[in-house]
């Protein structure tokens, strides 16, 4: 068991990272692992918070990943479609689908991820993905990278 600190959302024992080691496509994100695999759960859990105005990586990769929302409010971005996500909401993030989480209300946004533990290397898109994007007015509004 790992306790919770009592005050902000931190828990005992775990450390609070930088999002990614190193690039400019995110903004004011930390990451803290709470679960790192193990039994018979071959799957990461992960806090993630973003401050008011941060963003994650506009990225697709081959994992999936299952979000939950516990902290403030925002947008996410996941395929072709940009949602309003707030406390409690459960987003599901399938194989190979573009995704980008911004904190757009003026608040934090936090949530925990699950991720396998053996996964593939995020991709971020290039130009003419980009352009495909873009296509869509509204994720054209909202995409960062
Ligand atoms: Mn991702």
């Amino acid at each position: 068991m790992i306790r919770h600190r009592g005050e902000g959302y931190t828990w005992e024992g775990v450390d609070i990272h930088p999002y990614k080691e190193t690039g400019n496509h995110f903004k004011s994100i930390h990451r803290q692992t709470l679960f790192p695999g193990g039994y018979d759960l071959p799957v990461e859990l992960r806090y993630f918070e973003m401050a008011a105005d941060g963003h994650s990586t506009l990225e697709r990769h081959e994992h999936a990943h299952l979000v939950m929302i516990i902290r403030g409010s925002g947008k996410v971005l996941v395929g072709d479609t940009v949602t309003e996500i707030s406390e409690h909401d459960l987003v599901h993030v399938p194989p190979m689908t573009w995704h980008q989480f911004r904190a757009t209300n003026g608040t934090e946004l936090g949530f925990l991820c699950v991720v396998s533990t053996e996964r593939d290397r995020p991709q971020r898109p290039g130009e003419p993905e980009i352009e495909e994007l873009k296509a869509n007015g509204t994720v054209a509004e909202f995409i960062r990278y």
